[in-house]
C-alpha cells in the first residue's frame, strides 16, 4: 500500500479524530460500559505506518513558517498514531479493567469512579480516610499492566523517533526545555512556602474539623478542594446558572455557541473529573461536567468554559493542525486557569451569592488556598515525573520520591501506590505549570488594561477572543511575549501566591 499524500493524510486524520473523540465521550459520560478505541485504530491502520511517517517527515524541510509547523504536528500525530496502534488493545484492557473495578463499601460495592467521586462528599473525616485506603489498594492493583504500558510505550516511541531518553523526547514535541520549568516552579514554591503554612493549618483545620491528622492523607483533597463545608452557600444547582452569568459580565454567551453542546447530567459511570473533548473544532466541542455541589463544581464549569470557549472560538479556515492539534496543552490550559481563578476574586463571591465583604474575602481565600495546594502538588509532581522518566530507562519505573515530595510540598500525604495512577500522559504535569505561570502573568496584563474587575467587563472578552480566534496556533510562550513578559518570570505568580 503506497503513502497519502500531505493534503489527504490530513483530510483522513481528521476523520480519524473525530471518531477517537465521539468514543472517548460516550466511555467518558458513562453511555458505553466498554472502550472500543482499538477497532478505530485498526480502521484507520494505513495513516500509522513507517512509511506514512517517512512522507510526512520528508515534507517537513521544504514547507516554511506556519506551513511547517503545521506538517510537523500531522508528523507528530502520525508518530503517535504508530506507538498507539500497537497499544490500543492493550490501553483498553485497561481503561475496560477500570471501568469493571469495584470497591467493596458499606456491605457492597461501589464501581471505582463512583467511589473516587464518593470521596468529595462523604462528610465524616475518618470514613474518608478508610474509603480513600479502600480505592487506593482497587486501583494500585492495576499498577503492574500500568508500568508494563508505559514500558512498552517507552520502546516503541524511541524506536518511532530515534530518541532513547524519555525528557528528552517529549522537549522535542512540546518544542521547550522541562528543567528550567521545574527550576522555575520550584523557586516559585519557595518563595510562597511561609504564606501558604498558615494558610494551609487554618483551612485544613477549619474543613477536615479538629480530629483531622496533623499530615492527612490524599483520600482527603477531593473534599478539600470541593470546599464542602461552603456547600450551602455554593450549591449544585446554582452552578450553571450563576457560571452562564459570570461569562455573560465578560462578554460570552455560552448558550448561543453553536459549537458547544453542554453535558451536565449525573449518571454512575460518569467520571467525576469535568473535561472538555475538542471533536471538531469550531463546529463541535463538548463540555462536560459532573456537579457535586460546592465551589468546585463553580471552578470546574469555568475552568472547562475557558477550554470549550477556546476551541469554539477559532477561525473555521485555519487548517487542522491550528484548530484541533497541538503539540501540548499548555495553550489552551491558561485560559482555564484564567476563567476558574475568578472564584478567587472576592467581589465575585459578593456579587452572586450576596454575601456580606468579610465572607466574600474569606471565601475567596479558600478558593485561592484550594489553587495554591494544588499549584505545590504539581510542582512537587513535575519533579517527580522528570526523575521518574530521567531513571526510567534504566529501573523500569519506581515510586522513589513520589511520597516524599508531594507530601513535603504540600503537608498532605500522597501515598507511594498512587504514583502511577496520579500520571498524567506525556508530561502534562507542565503544561499546567507554564499556564499557571501564564494565567498569573495575564491576570496582571488584564488588570493593568481592563481594569481590577476585569472578570466582569467584556474588554476580556475581546481580547480573549482575539486570542481565540487563532485556536491552537501559538505556543503558550509566543502569548507570555505578547503581554510582555519573559516565559520563566514568575513574579506576577508569587505576588498572588503570597498576597495577604
Ligand atoms: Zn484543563
Amino acid at each position: 500500500m503506497s503513502a497519502l499524500s500531505v493534503e489527504e493524510f490530513e483530510r483522513r486524520l481528521e476523520q480519524y479524530g473525530i471518531e477517537r473523540s465521539e468514543e472517548a465521550r460516550a466511555v467518558r459520560v458513562g453511555e458505553k460500559e466498554t472502550s472500543e478505541q482499538a477497532a478505530i485504530v485498526a480502521r484507520y491502520a494505513d495513516l500509522f505506518t513507517r512509511e506514512q511517517l517517512d512522507v510526512l517527515r520528508a515534507a517537513e524541510p521544504d514547507a516554511a513558517g506556519a506551513e511547517r509547523e503545521s506538517v510537523a504536528r500531522l508528523r507528530l500525530a502520525c508518530q503517535d498514531g504508530v506507538v498507539t496502534k500497537e497499544l490500543a488493545e492493550r490501553e483498553d484492557a485497561l481503561e475496560n479493567a477500570l471501568l469493571a473495578a469495584r470497591v467493596p463499601w458499606d456491605g457492597g460495592e461501589l464501581p471505582l469512579r463512583s467511589a473516587q467521586a464518593r470521596l468529595a462528599t462523604e462528610p465524616d473525616y475518618r470514613r474518608r480516610d478508610t474509603l480513600g485506603a479502600t480505592v487506593l489498594e482497587v486501583s494500585a492493583a492495576l499498577n503492574d499492566e500500568r508500568r508494563s504500558l508505559l514500558a512498552a510505550r517507552h520502546e516503541l516511541e524511541s524506536a518511532v523517533t530515534g530518541i532513547d531518553d524519555p525528557v528528552a523526547r517529549n522537549e522535542a514535541e512540546k518544542d521547550v526545555l522541562l528543567r528550567p520549568i521545574a527550576d522555575a516552579v520550584d523557586t516559585a514554591r519557595v518563595e510562597s512556602t511561609k504564606a501558604f503554612t498558615p494558610s494551609r493549618e487554618r483551612w485544613l483545620d477549619r474543613l477536615l474539623g479538629p480530629e483531622r491528622d496533623d499530615t492527612p492523607t490524599s483520600a482527603h483533597m477531593a473534599w478539600i478542594r470541593r470546599m464542602s463545608p461552603l456547600e450551602a452557600t455554593y450549591t449544585k444547582e446554582r452552578s450553571v446558572p450563576v457560571c452562564l452569568a459570570t461569562l455573560r459580565g465578560m462578554g460570552f454567551d455560552l448558550e448561543s455557541e453553536s459549537g458547544i453542546r453542554t453535558d451536565l447530567e449525573d449518571r454512575p459511570q460518569k467520571a467525576p473529573r469535568a473535561c472538555v473533548i475538542a471533536t471538531d473544532p469550531p463546529r463541535l466541542v463538548h463540555l462536560i461536567t459532573r456537579a457535586m455541589g460546592g465551589l468546585h463544581d463553580y471552578e470546574a464549569f469555568l475552568h472547562e468554559a475557558g477550554h470549550a470557549l477556546h476551541y469554539a472560538g477559532c477561525d473555521p479556515a485555519l487548517p487542522l493542525a491550528f484548530r484541533r492539534l497541538s503539540r501540548d496543552h499548555a495553550l489552551t490550559e491558561i485560559y482555564s486557569f484564567l476563567l476558574d481563578s475568578i472564584s478567587e476574586e472576592p467581589d465575585w463571591h459578593a456579587e452572586h451569592f450576596g454575601l456580606d465583604e468579610a465572607v466574600a474575602r474569606e471565601n475567596a481565600e479558600a478558593a485561592a488556598f484550594s489553587s495554591a495546594i494544588l499549584f505545590r502538588r504539581y510542582s512537587a509532581k513535575l519533579g517527580f515525573e522528570l526523575a521518574f522518566w530521567g531513571r526510567f530507562p534504566a529501573d523500569g519505573g519506581t515510586p522513589d520520591g513520589y511520597e516524599e515530595r508531594l507530601t513535603a510540598a504540600t503537608g498532605v500525604r500522597y501515598p507511594a501506590e498512587n504514583y502511577l495512577g496520579d500520571m498524567d500522559a506525556g508530561f502534562y504535569s507542565a503544561d499546567y505549570l507554564r499556564a499557571w505561570i501564564r494565567s498569573a502573568q495575564l491576570r496582571a496584563h488584564l488588570r493593568r488594561e481592563v481594569g481590577r474587575d476585569w472578570w466582569r467587563r467584556p474588554g476580556t472578552g475581546e481580547l480573549l477572543r482575539g486570542l481565540f480566534r487563532e485556536g491552537t496556533r501559538p505556543t503558550s510562550e509566543e502569548i507570555a511575549a505578547r503581554i510582555g513578559f519573559d516565559p520563566l518570570d514568575t513574579t506576577a505568580l508569587v505576588d498572588e501566591l503570597t498576597a495577604a
